[in-house]
């Protein structure tokens, strides 16, 4: 067994940590404080291949490998958490349903373009305000077959990026039958007659990743804008989400990466008692607690990433990684607070907004619970 990343590898890892630290972090702040996404380093990101990770080669993308895909999310997410929900959503969510399952038209139209970092990005909308965890008996918005389209009616909430996006991968139902196999992924450009995209969401956290709800009245997509099969949505959106849950994982290690350094640095300056706070036992115990629970999350991420990579059965293991990285972020970021004393609660100093930030993580994408009944499925599985 060999824990050393490759040559690659760490030179990918060293080339997206150097471009998050001057272009994507120095703006982390600003993102947050005026709600807005960083298009500037985002346009960038195109020639590295950050908007291309689930892409394969003859669509633009550079065939970068699953681990090192999360490697990119989370030295992301090191930098600013807002950037890397969208990209990690842009390339987990928009992207990889389409490169999976796409028609090889679809793909040629879209993915080089969303890849390049010249067009926008990609953007998928499960959600609804009857759906969230419960998509197979909540989802009500429909898809009708009339003459040679699809004709989309409905509403969907919380879509990532949908105002950033080309398309919107949109699942709704096509056999009012109900069940496992009634609904269908249908691509939705962003400008098609009937699409509103409402106003962005008012969030605690994450404020430069845009979220909307949308309205679909009378949507005409042509038929061939179908994703993959009729009917298969739901696996097809369960596979999507085993890969999404990855690199919610990786975004997890990153901000509570930068949460124990930033808490660090202020232990290592801020004095009480005659002597720098990191002296105090007290505060050692919470930062040893948390490059501990770091090194454990970021290990679950790797080999869920390495196993998918490989080919290898990886739900459980992903929605284990998830489970844990988002949860441990929480608790090292409250920690990291709590070792600023009132300076934490300051604006003036990261920890605040990446608490923010990794609020999130344990509910989008599948909640905790949702992880839970996951893997003690798998396990029910494996017992029988
Ligand atoms: C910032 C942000 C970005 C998002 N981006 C996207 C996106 O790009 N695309 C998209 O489609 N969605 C997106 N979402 C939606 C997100 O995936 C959902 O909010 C999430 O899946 C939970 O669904 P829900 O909000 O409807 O909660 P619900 O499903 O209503 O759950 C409410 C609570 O009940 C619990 N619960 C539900 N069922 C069970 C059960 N069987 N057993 C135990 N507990 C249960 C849940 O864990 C949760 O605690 C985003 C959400 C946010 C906040």
């Amino acid at each position: 067994m060999n824990f050393e990343l490759n040559e690659e590898q760490r030179m990918w890892q060293r080339t997206v940590h150097d471009f998050v630290k001057s272009e994507v972090q120095p703006r982390a702040r600003e993102v947050d404080e005026t709600a807005t996404f960083n298009w500037e380093a985002t346009r960038k990101m195109g020639a590295l291949g950050l908007l291309a990770l689930s892409i394969p080669p003859e669509y633009g993308g550079t065939g970068i490998d699953a681990l090192s895909a999360a490697i990119g999310i989370e030295e992301m997410a090191w930098g600013c958490g807002s950037t890397a929900l969208a990209i990690a959503a842009h390339n987990g969510l928009g992207t990889s349903p389409l490169a999976l399952y796409g028609s090889p038209e679809l793909k040629k139209r879209w993915l080089p373009l969303v890849a390049s970092g010249r067009g926008k990005l990609g953007a998928l909308a499960l959600t609804e305000p009857g759906a969230g965890s419960d998509l197979q008996g909540g989802i009500r918005t429909k898809a009708e077959k009339i003459g040679n389209e699809w004709v989309l009616n409905g509403a969907k909430m919380w879509c990532t990026n949908a105002s950033i996006a080309e398309y919107i991968i949109t699942l709704a139902r096509t056999n009012p039958a109900g069940g496992s196999r009634s609904l269908s992924m249908i691509l939705v450009p962003t400008n098609t007659p009937g699409l509103t995209i409402h106003p962005a969401e008012k969030k605690m956290g994450l404020k430069g990743s845009p979220t909307h709800a949308l309205s679909y009245e009378d949507v005409r997509v042509p038929l061939q804008n179908l994703v993959g099969e009729e009917h298969h949505g739901l696996h097809q959106t369960l596979a999507t989400l085993d890969g999404g849950r990855i690199g919610i994982g990786a975004l997890s290690v990153g901000l509570a990466q930068a949460a124990c350094e930033a808490a660090l640095q202020y232990a290592e300056t801020r004095q009480t008692f005659g002597k720098p706070i990191a002296e105090h036992q007290a505060i050692q115990i919470m930062l040893a607690d948390a490059a501990t629970e770091i090194a454990a999350a970021r290990l679950m991420v790797y080999n869920a990433a390495w196993r998918k990579e490989m080919g290898k059965p990886y739900s459980q293991e992903a929605a284990m990684a998830k489970l844990y990285a988002t949860e441990m972020a929480e608790r090292v970021c409250r920690n990291a607070i709590q070792i600023h004393g009132g300076m934490g609660y300051s604006s003036q100093y990261p920890v605040e907004r990446i608490y923010r930030d990794a609020r999130l993580m344990t509910i989008g994408e599948g909640t905790s619970e949702i992880q839970r009944m996951v893997i003690a499925r798998q396990m029910r599985i494996n017992h029988a």
